[in-house]
């Protein structure tokens, strides 16, 4: 009887992961994973990453950050985000050629790895840095997507989880900051007017988020495989996203897309592989909420693995079914939905005279002392009037793009 009891619990420790129900990868408390540690091979040096199937150690991670912008300085540089409770720095590489300066670029964000032990993504980012810097100027299609497209990418939110047990290893990596938040639980509930106290690294990720004038985005995360699409906080019968058919159009190509290189991904959670986030469960506290609510950007949860911590051997084979998908995601950025956000240039009963213009503007159409604010092609806010007329005498000659309460519109400056 013993033994035979013996028998069951390894049978079920071994395989009862599989034989019951998969647990939803933001359960609370987190499911550990287990892991054979050999599964994990880390990279100390940047040559070592030269067949990306190994994870970097930190160190590592910022030489790699280092040397592309040293190789391709007039392509990108690294912006700091912020540090960690404990020190590590928040990068992001913003990719940006040299290109015609009245050009209008969306700005486009991806950021992997919020929860620190969800790493299969830290690497893809890595992985799609490279391959864009290496691909400018010979692969006309990535060419273009950056040409026509500012691309920020943050490879690791959250580098303190997942260094928990020395810049070394990513073995033993925690979904949790330093102080034990869950960084996605904590930013601000944009429903709700309850203030918690934001995590230094989410506080950092806002202050990025408000500097710039992000217009798509994504957050990834493993556990699972399925596109997670807002709101998180509703279900979509309580309260659909205003672009939830643009969002099902845009997650059907992600997945589609992804099959075409391996067919049996993305069918966990949903035959689809795309659900809206509350009608899969709900949380609060989300950072894609936040940023589709407070930053006017569509951001998109991707679950990209079922492992968590992917065994390290096998990142070239997600990112082999991967890759194309992430790329097109980017060019989605041109052909956002009509009724959010900047795309909406058609301005309605507002007009804008002299368009284009070398000194004065003058807006109709809004109620009297309304804000108008005028932004570059860099996304930087420029003026901000509550005049219906002012000067744009002190600008450079350019695109702005001028927006209102009730619409955006595009001002051409001679
Ligand atoms: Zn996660």
């Amino acid at each position: 009887m013993r033994r035979y009891l013996f028998i069951l619990l390894f049978l079920s420790a071994t395989f009862g992961a599989t034989a019951q129900l998969k647990p939803r990868p933001d359960a609370f408390p987190p499911k550990p994973e287990t892991l054979d540690s050999k599964a994990i091979t880390m990279a100390t040096t940047v040559e070592e990453m030269a067949d990306w199937d190994r994870y970097p150690t930190y160190d590592t991670y910022l030489e790699m950050m280092r040397r592309w912008v040293a190789t391709y300085p007039t392509l990108c540089h690294v912006d700091t985000i912020g540090t960690s409770v404990q020190g590590r720095l928040i990068l992001s590489m913003y990719i940006e050629p040299p290109t015609d300066a009245d050009l209008y670029r969306p700005e486009f964000f991806y950021s992997s790895t919020i929860h620190g032990d969800e790493v299969t993504g830290y690497v893809m980012m890595l992985r799609l840095i490279d391959t864009l810097l290496t691909s400018y100027g010979t692969n006309v299609e990535l060419t273009s997507l950056m040409d026509r497209t500012r691309i920020s990418i943050n490879p690791l939110a959250n580098p303190d989880g997942t260094y928990w047990r020395g810049n070394h290893t990513v073995q033993g990596s925690q979904r949790y900051n330093a102080n034990y938040v869950d960084l996605n639980r904590n930013y601000p509930n944009p429903f709700s007017p309850a203030k918690p106290s934001v995590a230094q690294e989410n506080q950092a990720m806002m202050d990025y988020f408000a500097a710039h004038q992000f217009r798509l985005s994504a957050n990834l995360h493993g556990g699972s495989e399925v596109m997670n699409y807002p709101w998180d906080s509703f279900t979509s019968n309580q309260n659909p996203h205003p672009a939830a058919d643009w969002w099902r159009e845009v997650c059907q190509r992600f997945v589609d897309t992804a099959r075409t290189y391996g067919s049996n991904h993305f069918n966990d959670v949903t035959s689809s592989g795309y659900i809206a986030g509350g009608d899969w469960y709900i949380i609060t506290g989300g950072r894609q909420d936040y940023v589709n609510y407070t930053y006017n950007c569509l951001e998109l949860t991707m679950e990209i693995s079922t492992r968590k911590t992917l065994s390290s051997d096998r990142l070239p084979e997600y990112w082999h079914f991967l890759a194309p998908s992430f790329i097109h995601y980017i060019g989605e950025i041109h052909s956002l939905p009509d009724n959010v956000g900047l795309r909406s240039t058609e301005t309605g009963n507002i007009a804008i005279y002299p368009n284009p213009t070398t000194d004065q503007v003058t807006v109709t159409g809004l109620p009297e002392g309304s804000l108008i604010e005028l932004y570059n092609a860099y996304g930087r806010l420029v003026i901000s009037s509550f005049n219906s007329q002012f000067s744009i005498l002190n600008l450079k000659p350019g695109l702005y793009l001028l927006r209102t309460a009730v619409g955006t519109a595009k001002v051409i400056k001679h």
